[in-house]
């Protein structure tokens, strides 16, 4: 790494452009250097455009609040004239024709929006191996994946490829990647970011969030994402406080709930000495840490996996090869088999097996047996959380994974498996609660601890969060 670039974050790059030590050209030109360098190793980014980059460059005036800084957009988040391919062969020639509402914001601001993120297919998975363009390495250790969805992104900012970067978590993926690859990641309340130009996995679910080296990063970028859109109907109408105002405020005589659902015999040691660590930290500073329960949380994993399942058979049919996506090649056969040959060939073995899962639970005689009941389960779990809020707790701590990222080749562990390593990740989406990952001081793999916090409290969940980064920088 060059000096100049040692330290990352977005707010020092931002000082360095402001006092004209840098232009947004040659940060450009930087960053372009590090994606041709690092990515043939790492396969964190499906695709960039240097000549487009540096044309936004050109034109970036640094006076804006983010401006001339560029940041990376995982493949499913929709940049006007670029590839949105959601790294699946189905999408493979589909060139956005509009720019999600993130996307406006962030320009607005005077980010600019380079390279498009690999991860898992339509976002479904945990390790970044569900993509039809490769996997992706973890900058960490090269033989281990870098946790997924938001696999590239995640990867792309640890190996300091790009400064900051957009992902989508729709059960954990923006946490679970931050965790095993050590950056921050921030999923917030449901509803804080549009979700119009986010292609859509499972609607009431899915959300934007931030992938940055810091918190402060984090609170930055989160400022100038959060509104109501009038092109999302989900989209929130509560007011955006300043986030950065509250962020080094500390955590003394703040309420902290340890779930002890969540001092759990399956966590690796490593996951459970990050936990201890952070009860240290926070108690250290003035935090009462008390436990809690959350009774249902045995049982989130398994209503999200049918509700996320249920919810994408209904999106994912729209890619049809005639409406949308890839067409396999005409022949003589009716329209059914077109519809058939072009689905079978243009999806990923997992979104296949999750198309067919949703589609079971969704069918009459079985509509009630698991939908229903997976969304009562919904219901409960969402109750845990706001009877622990009610009774005072005002953030909750807790892992973000059970194990620090596994070896590459996770694909040969069985699905179930596979789904129930997100156990601590998706009751966040189910009840809609914002929460953030940050990583903790390692001297093997990283590995991250979650704060939780109430519907749009995103500020007390970033203080509580800066308060242990800064315990631990
Ligand atoms: N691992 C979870 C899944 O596979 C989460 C995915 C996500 O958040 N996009 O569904």
């Amino acid at each position: 790494m060059t000096p100049m670039f040692a330290k990352h974050t977005l707010s020092a790059l931002r000082q360095k452009l402001m006092n004209r030590e840098l232009s947004p050209i040659e940060l450009t030109q930087e960053y372009a250097r590090r994606m041709q360098e690092l990515n043939p190793e790492l396969n964190a980014l499906i695709s960039w455009d240097t000549e487009r980059a540096l044309q936004a460059a050109a034109q970036a005036d640094v006076n804006l609040p983010l401006g001339g800084l560029p940041i990376a957009i995982k493949d499913n988040i929709c940049c006007l004239g670029e590839p949105a391919r959601c790294a699946s062969h189905m999408l493979e020639n589909y060139v956005a024709p509009y720019d999600a509402t993130a996307i406006s914001k962030l320009r607005a601001a005077g980010a600019l929006p380079f390279g498009r993120t690999n991860m898992d297919e339509f976002a479904m998975g945990s390790a970044g191996e569900n993509s039809a363009f490769g996997v992706t390495r973890n900058p960490a250790d090269e033989n281990r994946v870098p946790g997924g969805s938001s696999s590239g992104s995640a990867a792309a900012v640890a190996a300091g490829m790009i400064p900051a970067a957009l992902g989508s978590d729709t059960g954990g993926s923006v946490r679970q990647p931050a965790s095993h690859c050590g950056v921050v990641g921030l999923k917030p309340t449901y509803g804080r970011i549009s979700r119009y130009g986010l292609v859509a996995f499972a609607s009431s679910l899915d959300q934007i969030g931030t992938l940055t080296t810091c918190v402060e990063d984090a609170a930055l970028l989160l400022q100038f994402l959060c509104g109501h859109d009038v092109m999302d109907s989900t989209s929130s109408l509560q007011p955006v406080p300043d986030f950065a105002s509250e962020l080094h405020r500390g955590v003394r005589g703040i309420r902290i709930g340890l779930p002890k659902e969540y001092v759990s015999s399956g966590n690796a040691p490593e996951v459970q000495d990050a936990l201890n660590a952070a009860v240290a930290v926070l108690e250290a500073q003035g935090a009462e840490i008390c436990e809690i329960s959350l009774p249902h949380a045995e049982a989130a994993v398994a209503s999200y996996y049918i509700i996320a399942c249920a919810e994408a058979s209904s999106n994912l049919a729209r890619y049809d090869g005639v409406r949308y996506g890839y067409r396999a090649a005409e022949t003589s056969d009716a329209p059914g088999d077109l519809y058939a040959r072009s689905r079978t060939e243009g999806f990923g073995e997992e979104v296949k097996r999750r198309i067919i899962l949703g589609t079971y639970v969704l069918s009459g005689g079985y509509y009630d047996a698991y939908y229903t009941r997976a969304q009562k389960v919904r219901a409960l779990v969402a109750r845990d959380f706001s009877q622990a809020f009610e009774r005072g707790v005002q953030l909750i701590l807790g892992p973000v994974a059970p194990t620090p990222a596994p070896k590459l080749q996770a694909k040969d562990m069985t699905p179930l498996q596979i789904y129930l390593a997100d156990i601590y990740t998706v009751p966040a989406n189910l009840a809609g609660l914002p929460a953030i990952s940050v990583p903790t001081p390692q001297s093997g793999l990283p590995v991250g601890v979650q704060l939780l916090a109430p519907h749009f409290e995103e500020a007390r969940l970033l203080q509580g969060a800066a308060a242990l980064e800064s315990a631990w920088s």
